[in-house]
């Protein structure tokens, strides 16, 4: 059964994602900034083999994170609309980025991460567990 489904910009790439989320953070870092172009990242983690490309192949880009891990980034060649995340780190779980989501009213993130990098002016909910760095 699809759970919900995405897709980036210019509509190239499409997916499905057939399986409830694992967990949903939002995180500060600098490479999450980076690499959306926003203030921070929402990330919904799920299985990898739950996540169903239906449309088009995302590109790839591979960096090494602050932990040492390998980290890939997938996004569209052509918008460039950041997609998917995985890593060394957590063998077979993709994360993805709460933007490309079609309808993303059901994600409500638990906590915060890299709290202590976070831009002046964003709001942090205090009902959220709240991370300094990677818990
Ligand atoms: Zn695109
Ligand atoms: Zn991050």
């Amino acid at each position: 059964m699809v759970q919900f489904t995405g897709g980036c910009l210019c509509g190239t790439i499409r997916y499905a994602v057939n399986a409830e989320p694992q967990r949903m953070h939002n995180c500060h870092c600098d490479t999450c900034r980076k690499v959306t172009g926003s203030a921070f990242a929402t990330n919904i983690f799920v299985a990898e083999d739950d996540v169903v490309i239906t449309q088009g192949e995302p590109k790839s880009f591979s960096h090494a994170a602050d932990s040492g891990n390998t980290v890939v980034k997938e996004f569209c060649a052509n918008c460039g609309s950041q997609l998917f995340g995985h890593g060394t780190g957590r063998p077979g779980v993709k994360n993805i980025k709460v933007g490309s989501i079609d309808d993303a009213s059901f994600v409500q993130p638990v906590a915060d991460l890299y709290v202590k990098r976070a831009l002046p002016f964003t709001q942090i909910d205090p009902s959220l567990d709240g991370f300094d760095e990677m818990p």
